[in-house]
């Protein structure tokens, strides 16, 4: 088998179906990775979302029998969106972050390498393959930067010269052996950009991010968001694009390359009231197909009650209310009760005193204690 024919064959099918860019390399373990990964634990910087095997994250040899090759694919999406919300005065909106613009971007990765995949058995029937995007064991950013997709910024993104770090990455083991191809020079050279525009110095100088303090992260945990972060969330329902709109590489990116990925602006930029009151079946019409919903409505109606509060949106404090007398939630009242403080006003003060009156959760209560303070303040 002409393995070098057959890698040529491949990048031009890629074209094809849609795949922005394409590299190839060893199925060598990573061992900086490795490393990194290890210093990462130990200094509590992880989000606990990742594969929590490091050996199976750097070692394609334990997720492939006899790998020779990671094929690694990427995407671009959009940066901008082409129809903008009709914006009313005194109607709050919040933003999810672009990877959560249009269809979920596990969805499209899945089939275009899916599509891969039948292009390959059909050649050599016998090939051993295993695909995987995000959620697989092997760190997709890793596998690309090998590859020569990109380079590893300051901001921990993967950028291409081409379409900047506007990118969804996915790869696949393989056990062909394909020739590796060179990686790209990393161009970050002494900007700072980056860190300078992160909110809450979650970057930290040699590519490395501390997962616990990033917005990014912190919208998609479950729990109550710490105090320090909440007022940096502003308006962000989901995920963070600071450090990558920040990025002098993404001047100017913005391609619509893929009808899926397109946003609707209306679920890419909400309303952020009517949020506070959807049921579970309204927010899986809504949102279930972004792949900003993946941990379900909770946190989104948690990120909508600080962004409101960021707003001091006084219209939502009946909504609030609400969610302070209603939610059987922890979480969802301290958050209310929080949002209530931080607007103000008569109405939120006499929620919150009776309310403190009632509740018998202590962590609610030290969220109304909080609430009234801030409104004694005033
Ligand atoms: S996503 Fe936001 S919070 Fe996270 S590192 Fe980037 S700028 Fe900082
Ligand atoms: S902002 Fe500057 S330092 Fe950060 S990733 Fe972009 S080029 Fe690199």
């Amino acid at each position: 088998m002409d393995f070098s024919k057959l890698k040529e064959e491949i990048i031009a099918y890629s074209k094809t179906i849609g795949i922005d860019k394409i590299g190839f390399t060893t199925a060598d373990p990573f061992t900086e990775l490795k490393n990194r990964l290890i210093r990462q634990q130990e200094l509590g910087y992880q989000s606990g979302f990742e594969e929590p095997d490091i050996e199976k994250r750097t070692n394609p040899a334990l997720l492939l029998e006899e790998p020779r090759s990671i094929i690694s694919i990427a995407l671009a999406y959009p940066a901008k969106m082409k129809i903008r919300v009709e914006s009313k005065k005194g109607e709050r909106r919040g933003i999810f972050c672009r990877a959560s613009w249009g269809l979920d971007y596990h969805r499209i990765i899945k089939d275009r390498l899916q599509r891969l995949e039948e292009f390959i058995l059909a050649k050599i029937p016998g090939a051993r393959l295993k695909s995987m995007v995000d959620t697989g064991e092997l760190s997709d950013r890793a596998v690309a930067v090998r590859a020569g997709i990109g380079w590893s910024g300051k901001n921990c993104a993967v950028i291409t010269p081409e379409f900047g770090s506007y990118i969804y990455i996915g790869e696949m083991i393989t056990s062909l052996p394909f020739e590796p191809d060179t990686l790209v020079e990393d161009q970050c050279g002494s900007c700072t950009k980056c860190l300078d525009a992160c909110p809450t110095g979650a970057l930290i100088q040699g590519g490395q991010i501390n997962a616990q303090r990033c917005i990014s992260f912190l919208t998609q945990t479950k729990g109550m968001i710490p105090d320090e972060f909440r007022d940096k969330i502003g308006n962000r329902v989901y995920g963070c694009d600071s450090c990558q709109t920040a990025c002098p590489y993404n001047k100017g990116k913005n391609f619509h390359f893929h009808r899926e990925m397109e946003p609707d602006p209306e679920v890419a930029k909400p309303l952020l009231r009517p949020i506070l009151s959807l049921s579970n079946r309204e927010f899986k019409i809504k949102f279930g197909h972004v792949s900003g919903a993946w941990r379900g409505k909770k946190p989104i109606q948690r990120n909508a009650m600080i962004a409101l509060a960021h707003f001091k949106d006084k219209t939502a404090v009946p909504d609030l209310i609400k969610v302070l007398e209603k939610e059987a939630s922890q979480v969802a009242k301290g958050t209310a009760a929080w949002a209530l403080g931080k607007i103000g006003g008569e109405l939120a003060l006499a929620a919150l005193k009776k309310a403190k009156d009632r509740e018998t959760d202590p962590e609610v209560l030290k969220e109304i204690k909080k609430g009234l303070a801030m409104i004694a303040q005033e």
